[in-house]
C-alpha cells in the first residue's frame, strides 16, 4: 500500500492544520511556510499525485475554491495581486506528491519570493514546428 503523504494525513486529521475551507471533496488550509501572509493550499480529499493526474471534475472543484480564496485575498487581506500555481513532479518543484494548488497573495514587497520568467534566446524559426507538434498532439 502507498505510504500516506502529509496532505492525506491532514485530510484524515492525523496532522493539524489551520483550515479555511472544507466541503465533501475539497480542503483548503494555510501553508505552513507562509511565503506571504495568507498563503493557502487547496487540495482534493481523494488522493491524486498532481494536477496532471487529477480527473477534470475534481480539478474544476479545486480550482473553483482556489479562485474564491484568491478573491478573498484581495478583498480581505489587501493583497494587490495573487499567484495561483501548482507544481507537477519534482523537477517542477513539487515536494508533496498530492495535488495541491498554491494561492499566494502578493503585496508588492514580498521579500524572499520571486517568480521570474527570463527571456531565453531561442531559434524563432523552430517555433512554428513546435507549436504544430503540440497542437497536433492535443487533437
Ligand atoms: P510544493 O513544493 O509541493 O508545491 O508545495 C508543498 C507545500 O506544502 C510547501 O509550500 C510546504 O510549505 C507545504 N507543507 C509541507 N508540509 C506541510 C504541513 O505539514 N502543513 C502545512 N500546512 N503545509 C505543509
Amino acid at each position: 500500500m502507498r505510504e500516506k503523504d502529509v496532505f492525506c494525513k491532514i485530510i484524515d486529521g492525523e496532522i493539524p492544520c489551520y483550515k479555511i475551507y472544507e466541503d465533501e471533496e475539497v480542503l483548503a488550509f494555510l501553508d505552513i511556510s507562509q511565503v506571504t501572509k495568507g498563503h493557502t493550499l487547496v487540495v482534493p480529499k481523494k488522493h491524486y499525485d498532481n494536477f496532471l493526474a487529477t480527473p477534470q471534475d475534481v480539478m474544476h472543484k479545486v480550482m473553483d475554491v482556489a479562485q474564491r480564496i484568491g478573491q478573498v485575498s484581495i478583498r480581505l487581506l489587501g493583497a494587490k495581486g495573487v499567484n495561483i500555481l501548482t507544481n507537477c513532479y519534482k523537477e517542477a518543484g513539487q515536494s508533496v506528491m498530492h495535488f495541491h494548488v498554491h494561492v499566494i497573495p502578493r503585496y508588492g514587497d514580498d521579500e524572499g519570493l520571486r517568480l521570474e520568467f527570463k527571456d531565453k534566446k531561442v531559434d524563432q524559426l523552430s517555433l512554428p514546428v513546435l507549436a504544430k507538434d503540440i497542437s497536433n498532439e492535443l487533437k
